[in-house]
């Protein structure tokens, strides 16, 4: 089968769902592909928080700090375009924005609340400083280690089983052709644009947008281009449900840690520790290393957990760069083609799928996108974007 359209968007995780929504509702003819079910690696396994006070700078295991500083003039930009996502999509995606906690335990994590004040204040990211009196009383189950914490009340989460798919749901409305199960496994200049090899079909398109997540990089080497990514998984836990007891995110700002209570009343339990590198085919399984580092530190902060149980665990696979900063732009010397992917994606769909619409269009991305393109990754290549 031959298909031609304006814009060719490879993945349909949360990334290429809302790129192909966006491109969709501004008029373009978009074929989005996945080579899989949609919505079930990095978008099917996550989190689903919405970042918006710093993050912490290390996973654990992380080699690398990211830039939080960094971070936050774009969690600022998504955080802004999350409140228009419900209305934009037509459902309930439970994104709930009750605000979260980010707690410190030593004298040294207070200092680095501080400072990261600082710089919330410079993006316009509204966090109030709280010591060790105000943060137990305005939230009693805290561990007795807990000694101060920053409130952030924009932090929140939507479940991301319902997010991806309803921007799916809502590019197809738009006239996007969305088709699972088609493996991108060729790519090359044609004519203007591109030609690609898609399962069974094969597409004539104007231009291409990597959104492969952790496969970004084989997906840019299709096209001739070597970028340097570090792919790895990370794990989440979930217990049974219990009555409403947590409103808010629960983050550490020295250790890998996010907690909270879903609208089903079950707690979910992460922070991005490892379960080891992505199994090829399948599901990576989860480490009984990280299951029990991140369950002991998530009792420590609040005590309560310790009473429940577990319902399960889950590893995911994460886009993650060398320097652990999200990667967004145009490949250099392809002509049109762009990716976007990397760490936090979840929180950064609506800004990352605006800002790859507006690349496509040749205009200007609604963020200041310096340092953060795919030139700096770039090991080989990049001369191959000509017709043959
Ligand atoms: C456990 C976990 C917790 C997380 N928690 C958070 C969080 O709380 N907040 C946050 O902001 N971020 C979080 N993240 C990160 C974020 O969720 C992910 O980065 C994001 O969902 C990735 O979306 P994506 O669309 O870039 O990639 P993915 O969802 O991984 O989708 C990529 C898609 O590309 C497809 N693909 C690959 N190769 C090809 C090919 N050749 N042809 C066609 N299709 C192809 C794959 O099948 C896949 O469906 C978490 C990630 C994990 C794993």
């Amino acid at each position: 089968m031959s298909v031609t359209a304006d814009v060719l968007v490879i993945g349909a995780g949360v990334l290429g769902a809302s790129t192909g929504f966006e491109l969709a509702r501004r008029g373009h003819r978009v074929a989005v592909v996945d080579r899989g079910s949609v919505s079930r690696e990095g978008s099917g396994t996550t989190a689903g928080n919405l970042h918006v006070q710093a993050v912490h700078t290390r996973r654990p295991g992380q080699d690398v700090p990211l830039d939080a500083r960094r971070f936050l003039p774009l969690q600022k930009a998504a955080s802004d375009l999350w409140e228009a996502v419900p209305d934009l999509l037509g459902i309930d995606i439970e994104l709930v924005r009750t605000g979260g906690f980010t707690v410190a335990e030593t004298a040294e994590q207070l200092q680095e609340l501080k400072l990261k004040g600082e710089w919330e204040r410079e993006f316009g990211v509204q966090t109030v400083l709280m010591d060790q009196d105000t943060v137990h009383d305005a939230l009693p189950a805290l561990g007795p280690t807990v000694l101060g914490a920053t409130w952030c009340a924009e932090d929140g989460y939507a479940n991301p089983l319902l997010v991806t798919p309803a921007y799916l749901n809502a590019a197809r409305r738009s006239g996007a052709q969305i088709t699972p199960h088609a493996p991108v496994t060729a790519l090359s200049r044609d004519h203007n644009g591109w030609r690609a090899d898609a399962g069974a079909t094969q597409l004539h398109v104007g231009a291409v947008v990597d959104t492969a997540g952790p496969w970004l990089a084989d997906v840019a080497a299709l096209a001739g281009v070597v970028l340097a990514m570090a792919p790895l998984t990370i794990q989440m836990h979930a217990t049974t449900r219990m009555p409403p007891l947590l409103r808010n995110l629960v983050q550490h700002i020295g250790e890998g840690l996010s907690i909270k209570q879903v609208t089903s009343g079950t707690i979910l339990i992460g922070g991005g520790w490892p379960s080891g590198p992505i199994a090829a085919g399948s599901r990576t399984a989860s480490s009984m290393a990280s299951l029990m580092g991140n369950i002991a530190q998530a009792v420590r902060i609040l005590p309560v957990l310790g009473q429940m149980r577990l319902l399960r665990s889950w590893a995911g696979p994460l886009a993650a760069t060398p320097d652990e900063m999200p990667v967004v732009g145009a490949v250099p010397g392809l002509d049109d083609f762009y990716l976007a992917g990397g760490t936090y994606a979840f929180t950064f769909a609506p800004l990352w799928a605006q800002t790859l619409a507006d690349l496509v269009e040749g205009k200007q991305p609604p963020v200041d996108l310096s340092g953060l393109g795919p030139d700096r990754l770039v090991i080989e290549g990049g001369d191959h974007g000509q017709e043959h």
